[in-house]
């Protein structure tokens, strides 16, 4: 969401005029586009703030800005930590980012905008995408969830859906530029709704788009799978075959108390109905460990979920407390942080062989990959991934263009890749 969201900011200051420079001893603006969703990922952004303004030195003119959910989460605290940031912006306010930065010429007291727009969807800018085989489209903003865990829905605000004509419009015009993949993005992506032209709507109109051969999503919630949706996934060859299903928690105790609105047993039934209707779906997920009370016995049955589902691979975190959020109003965040640790340990140990039995179920079949470059850890190999999202290594050869999607025979396996030969 970052990245797509950052592909806006380019396009926004690209229309307005300015150029891009990758060299940032060249640049007279930096702009640092931030995650908040853990304590962790905030410190880092305050350590890499603090990294570049080592460039002022040379430049006294440079401007260092920071937007998205950091900046709308710390606002004017982030001034007290960090006093040489110029410009704090947040996920609503990109609009006014050229006009800030022209006052900014006059003025030398930071500016901040952080101010909420409840329509705001940037429907006029066209964002500037990296160039590769996928393209990020942003079908909906903000989050109305209110997970007791989680900051998305105070940083990012209310839920709303971009007009259904207009996410069309852009996939069209990214298939004319020779994107094969697109993945449609939003908080609870599968929620989506523009008058009658709900997700799996969405998702078959955008399937059918000439020239878009791979159709992604992410990431779903687990209570919006209606029957009609999973038929659409099934019964249309460019949806892929994965989902990224975040459970969060195996038990139904915790998962009240983190205000998913799903049981146990309810995500079990999700699943089993994607898999009796997409037998070769893959499945990812979201974990987080030690949230507010979880006993051994609670813990352990995310443990025990996690053997029985099988997912292809996981994001697991430990619980971090975020400010503003009701977890952190009216729960203590009593696991110790040994036992937060430990229990993360767990279940990444289960994890990487769970990958790796799923892996090893592909040795000997043949896998379509769409060929994204050249491998990053060998220059004679390439890469791409399969519409089940495992990542693939194999041998280049002249007939092999870039972009295009090859049938690879599947030789050997780790717990992140498949490698093998083209047929
Ligand atoms: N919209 C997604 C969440 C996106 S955030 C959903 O419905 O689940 C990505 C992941 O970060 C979440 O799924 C969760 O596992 C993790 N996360 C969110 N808040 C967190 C917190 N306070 N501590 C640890 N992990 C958190």
């Amino acid at each position: 969401m970052n990245k797509a969201d950052s592909e806006l900011i380019i396009g926004l200051l690209t229309q307005d005029g300015f150029h891009r420079t990758d060299d940032e001893e060249q640049a007279d603006v930096i702009l640092v586009n931030t995650c908040a969703i853990r304590e962790n990922a905030e410190q880092r952004v305050l350590g890499r703030m603090s990294e570049l303004n080592r460039h002022k030195h040379v430049n006294p003119e440079l401007v260092l800005g920071l937007c998205g959910c950091v900046s709308q989460h710390l606002g004017e605290k982030i001034l007290d930590k960090a006093p040489y940031i110029d410009l704090v912006v947040g996920p609503d306010a990109y609009r006014d980012l050229p006009e800030t930065l022209r006052s900014l010429d006059q003025k030398h007291e930071p500016a901040l905008n952080l101010s909420w727009d409840r329509v705001e969807h940037y429907l006029d800018i066209n964002p500037v995408r990296e160039p590769g085989v996928n393209g990020w489209v942003t079908i909906m903003r903000g989050c109305d969830k209110m997970c007791a865990f989680c900051i998305v829905p105070y940083v990012r605000g209310r839920e709303r859906s971009t007009p259904h004509k207009e996410i069309i419009r852009q996939v069209q015009r990214l298939a004319h530029e020779g994107y094969r993949e697109v993945t449609l993005l939003g908080q609870t992506v599968n929620k989506y709704e523009d008058g009658d032209v709900d997700f799996a709507s969405l998702v078959k109109q955008v399937a059918e788009v000439s020239g878009i051969e791979r159709v992604r999503f992410t990431s779903p919630h687990p209570s919006h799978f209606p029957d009609h949706l999973i038929a659409t996934m099934a019964d249309h060859p460019e949806i892929c075959a994965h989902t990224h299903l975040p459970l969060q928690s195996g038990s139904s105790t915790t998962l009240e108390r983190m205000r998913r609105d799903y049981t146990a047993e309810e995500f079990l039934s999700v699943v089993k109905r994607l898999r009796d209707r997409i037998p070769n779906i893959a499945l990812t997920t979201d974990v987080i460990t030690g949230f507010c009370g979880e006993t051994d016995e609670e813990f352990q049955a995310t443990y025990d979920m996690m053997s029985e589902v099988k997912f292809d691979a996981a994001f697991m975190f430990k619980y971090s407390p975020r400010s503003g959020t009701a977890a952190y109003k009216r729960l203590e965040d009593n696991v110790p942080e040994h036992v937060k640790g430990e229990r993360l340990t767990a279940i990444i140990d289960l994890q990487k062989d769970i990958s790796m039995l799923n892996n090893e179920a592909y040795i000997g079949r043949t896998v379509n990959v769409l060929v994204e470059g050249q491998s990053k850890k060998d220059p004679e190999k390439l890469y791409g991934k399969t519409d089940t999202f495992k990542t693939t290594v194999f041998p280049d050869h002249p007939g092999i263009s870039a972009h295009t999607i090859v049938s690879v025979d599947v030789t050997h396996v780790s717990p992140f890749t498949l490698f093998g030969e083209v047929r």
